[in-house]
């Protein structure tokens, strides 16, 4: 069926990104907000838009009842549920079925399943992919929990069953903090993803993250378009993501790419989805560790390197269409890099920043993608997910890549907000970094939090000693009018 006018039950950049992609294809877009959101830029760049109540989460972009009025009024035949929030919930999938709107993402029962990571796996090691060790089913008291532990032996991750986004993970060293753990874990997993069910897997010490990207027709005609490098982290979750992976040969990524196709085959999975694995550094080895049943924030690199436009891809397979191309088909093309620009305090334990920003400047240039939702007026709010933008540079390899990131980094600038901007240029510039030595425990292994720090502490010296002549200067030629100098490009 053709898609002639789509909602994007979504906010911020990723709801700009696929509002694009309808542009281009000639799709009516239709915008929702909250409270918060009457100015925000995806409001403005939709054709229509529909408020769907109060700020918070809660009472705006997680409740499908205003959802699903807002699409029946704007009278839409497909819906584009971004990531977050309600794209892999499978209580909004039915919703849409049940109105007869395309829901631009996998089945309903695709959402379930993944939604459940340890059946998930399951499943999944039964069609010959290998998994994490770790428990078969969730753990559902303390004691079980130490027996299963002793089994497969310390370190474990406690996972909540539920989970995603890093959150509800916690360590145990031995059988003493599994013992204090336990709960915590079960409680966090029940406040933020309303069950308390956990699971154990074996904790691998020395790791990389390296997910694949898949599509899958109705058809059961499937592809991989690569991996991509998540390995640098901060507390499990996401700061810089690339592709391909400076580990992944040839070889490598047919045997695994082939391991993200029997797993998307093994759950009969319908439109975009990424396989995550762990690669145990010390062996080589790859293990399957979720499914994540939706577009990824970074999706971009794999865009860059493969020419594929995964949104467009998305709704074209919601549509009923046939996978446009065949494994052999596709050529995996230079190099990309995605920084995550979250509105966060670097030097304040990366604290929430928000407000209003009063100016900016998004970089461009040559192999520059700035996929964002800034604009000089716009507000960031509180309430929601801290990542504001994120640039993604091409290049013909990875230092081609990386150099233009560099660049980027330097031009990037919005006044009102803090960002890890100056963290993301220690990395950039770091050795490990540039020799691709990397592993999930990158940022504490090579101290980049702490050398950043100091740089700081250098540079606000600096800075201070420079204003300090500057205002010498103009006190003796300009009267005492003082200006502030110093290196940066803007401010
Ligand atoms: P999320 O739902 O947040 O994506 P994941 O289960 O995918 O949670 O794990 C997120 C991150 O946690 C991984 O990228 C990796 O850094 C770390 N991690 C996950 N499983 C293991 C493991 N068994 N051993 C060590 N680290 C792990
Ligand atoms: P994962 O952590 O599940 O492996 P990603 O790190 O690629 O996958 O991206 C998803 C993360 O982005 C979620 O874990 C969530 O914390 C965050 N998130 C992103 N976007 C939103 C959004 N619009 N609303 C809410 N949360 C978002
Ligand atoms: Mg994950």
């Amino acid at each position: 069926m053709k898609i002639s006018k789509l909602l994007i039950a979504n906010r911020g950049e990723i709801a700009v990104r696929v509002i694009r992609a309808c542009r281009e294809l000639g799709i009516k877009s239709v915008a929702v907000y909250s409270d918060e959101d009457l100015t925000s830029l995806h409001v403005k760049l939709a054709d229509e838009a529909y408020h769907i109540g109060a700020a918070s989460p809660a009472e705006s972009y997680l409740k499908i009842d205003n959802i699903m009025d807002a699409a029946k009024k704007a009278g839409v035949d497909a819906v584009h549920p971004g990531y977050g929030f309600l794209s892999e919930n499978e209580a909004f999938g039915a919703a849409c079925e049940k109105e007869g709107i395309i829901f631009v993402g996998p089945r309903k029962e695709t959402l379930e399943l993944a939604g459940d990571k340890m059946a998930c796996k399951k499943i999944v090691r039964k069609a010959g992919v290998p998994v994490v060790p770790g428990s078969d089913d969730m753990v559902e008291d303390l004691e079980e929990a130490v027996k299963l532990a002793n089994d497969i032996g310390y370190p474990v991750l406690l996972k909540s069953a539920f989970g995603g986004g890093g959150r509800g993970i916690r360590l145990a060293n031995n059988e003493e903090q599994l013992r204090q753990e336990f709960n915590m874990a079960a409680m966090e997993s029940k406040a933020a993803f309303g069950k308390s069910a956990l699971y154990i897997e074996k904790f691998l010490t020395n790791i990389r993250h390296i997910e694949f990207q898949f599509v899958r027709d109705a058809y059961g005609n499937a592809a991989h378009l690569f991996e991509r490098e998540c390995s640098i982290q901060r507390r499990h979750q996401k700061l810089i993501e690339m592709a391909p992976s400076p580990v992944v040969d040839k070889e490598t990524r047919a045997k695994v790419g082939e391991y993200a196709v029997l797993s998307g085959d093994a759950v009969d999975y319908l439109n975009a989805g990424t396989i995550e694995f762990v690669r145990d550094n010390d062996t080589g080895n790859f293990y399957f560790i979720e499914i994540n049943a939706r577009l990824q924030v970074e999706h971009p690199v794999t865009e860059f390197v493969s020419g594929v436009d995964l949104v467009k891809l998305q709704i074209a397979l919601a549509s009923g269409e046939e996978l446009p191309f065949k494994q052999e088909d596709l050529v995996l093309k230079g190099a990309a890099i995605e920084c995550r620009i979250n509105a966060e305090d670097p030097f304040n334990d990366f604290a929430p920043s928000y407000g209003v920003v009063k100016d900016c400047r998004i970089p461009y240039g040559p192999g520059i993608r700035v996929d964002t939702y800034l604009y000089p007026g716009c507000n960031v709010s509180g309430y929601y997910d801290s990542l504001v933008a994120k640039i993604i540079t091409w290049g013909r390899d990875f230092d081609e890549s990386r150099r233009r990131m560099l660049n980027a980094l330097d031009e990037f600038y919005a006044d009102g907000i803090t960002t890890a901007i100056p963290l993301y240029k220690a990395i950039l510039n770091d050795q490990a970094f540039i020799d691709g030595d990397l592993s999930t425990a990158y940022l504490e292994k090579h101290k980049l939090i702490e050398r950043l720090e100091d740089m700081n502490k250098e540079a606000i010296k600096k800075d201070r000693d420079a204003i300090a002549s500057a205002v010498l200067v103009d006190a003796l030629y300009e009267g005492g009018k003082s200006k502030r100098i110093g290196s940066k490009l803007w401010k």
